[in-house]
């Protein structure tokens, strides 16, 4: 496992995965290293991006990895019910597996799975392997993406959600996903539930809260995704797969930084602390380090992707502090039932962080949603 690389990547997750994959295609002679503690990379995901938030270069890495697109998707509340039409892409951690897996199976590249990295300095990593052995790895640069339970922030909410891949006895129907349904009750938060619909008998579908804290009853949740699956009349087969995700949704974070080792992904603050989805700003990252020689990576060019993401980054935790601070829990869905009266192209730019100053301003400016509570806003912040 010692050696030296051009690239060393702590951690096989989302952001790594996709950079090591453009690697692999932008630069082929690059020695690339990745150190992945689970025992497969891309944990146990679907990830979902808008797909107008990449570019051509983008596509050549990420189309493999699509499992689903969509030619839109719809949102429902209470009030308010839209058809969207931006294209909608879906990737799954077994493809990202599977592509990173036979993408780094190339003379001087590596994949240790089960390999914990203890130290990460900006020119090295110490790992400890499989069967406890302690080794260092040398690279040009270090990038270092540990995922968001690496160094969470102080000041946040929480997105949590249980999600089951259902095989269906009859096609359920759907043409798109529904992004949101917040029709159904609103417990513990804002509360949706999110439907992706993979095959003609299958379905992921969610339960998720926008909520002030972190515990999941999963028991509680599994039995609110049946009871939401046979409202609709759908009968289920089989669940052949769930997922469980708690991400932390911050009003206050550390901008990102352009110096080495790279800390990259989630906890390096390259994420939508709205959403908790970062999908389109690991493809930018990836994107950037791909394309720039590793000798030459913490120049001008990354200090400007990370200042503008660190713009858009400072804007959304803003948004998220109003969101968690000023509407109280069972209210929250007004503000995004209002945010989706917008143009649609701003929604798009919304979720892949890119708001212009005309954007920024239709979402703030204008009538407040309803269920605004200035005793929720005043009441002093717990640290
Ligand atoms: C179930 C679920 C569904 C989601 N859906 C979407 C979606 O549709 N769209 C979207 O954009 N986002 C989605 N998200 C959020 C998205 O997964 C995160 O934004 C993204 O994974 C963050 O990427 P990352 O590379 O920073 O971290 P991760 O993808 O979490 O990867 C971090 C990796 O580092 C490894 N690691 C940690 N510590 C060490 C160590 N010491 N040594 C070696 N390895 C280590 C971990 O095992 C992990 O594999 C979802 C999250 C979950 C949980």
């Amino acid at each position: 496992m010692n050696g030296d690389f051009d690239y060393a990547l702590v951690g096989a997750g989302l952001h790594n995965g996709l950079i090591a994959l453009a690697l692999r295609v932008h630069q082929p002679g690059a020695r690339v290293a990745v150190v992945e503690r689970g025992p497969r990379p891309g944990g146990n995901h679907t990830w979902c991006f808008h797909a107008g938030d990449l570019d051509d270069a983008a596509r050549a890495w990420i189309d493999p990895l699509v499992v689903a697109r969509w030619p839109g998707y719809d949102v429902a509340f209470p009030a308010h019910r839209r058809r969207l039409d931006a294209v909608y892409a879906c990737v799954s951690s077994e493809r990202l597996a599977a592509r990173l897996t036979e993408a780094l199976d190339a003379p001087g590249c590596a994949l240790w799975t089960g390999a914990v990295a203890t130290e990460v300095a900006a020119d090295r990593v110490t790992v400890r392997a499989a069967d406890g052995g302690v080794h260092e790895v040398r690279a040009t640069v270090v990038i270092d993406a540990r995922g968001p339970d690496h160094g969470a922030p102080t000041a946040c909410g929480w997105q949590k959600f249980l999600g089951q891949e259902l095989r269906l006895a009859a096609p359920h129907g759907l043409d798109r996903p529904v992004l949101m349904d917040a029709t159904v009750d609103q417990l513990d938060g804002f509360r949706f539930v999110y439907v992706l619909p993979l095959a003609p008998d299958r379905l992921l579908v969610e339960d998720t809260y926008f909520s002030d804290g972190s515990m999941i009853d999963a028991a509680a949740l599994r039995a609110r995704v049946a009871a939401y699956v046979a409202d609709r009349g759908w009968s289920v087969v089989a669940v052949e797969r769930e997922e469980t995700g708690i991400l932390p949704l911050p009003w206050r974070a550390a901008a990102p930084t352009a110096t080495a080792p790279l800390r990259a992904g989630y906890a390096g603050g390259w994420f939508h602390p709205v959403t908790g989805y970062s999908f389109p700003m690991a493809a930018r990252v990836a994107g950037h380090v791909a394309a720039t020689p590793a000798a030459a990576l913490f120049g001008p060019g990354l200090t400007r992707l990370a200042a503008a993401h660190g713009d858009q980054l400072g804007f959304a935790l803003r948004l998220n502090k109003m969101l968690f601070r000023w509407f109280p829990p069972a209210r929250r869905y007004h503000v995004l039932e209002r945010f989706y009266r917008l143009p649609e192209p701003l929604i798009r730019r919304f979720y892949a962080l890119e708001l212009t100053a005309l954007d920024r301003a239709r979402i703030l400016v204008g009538r407040p949603p309803r269920g605004l509570s200035l005793r929720a806003a005043l009441r002093p912040e717990v640290p």
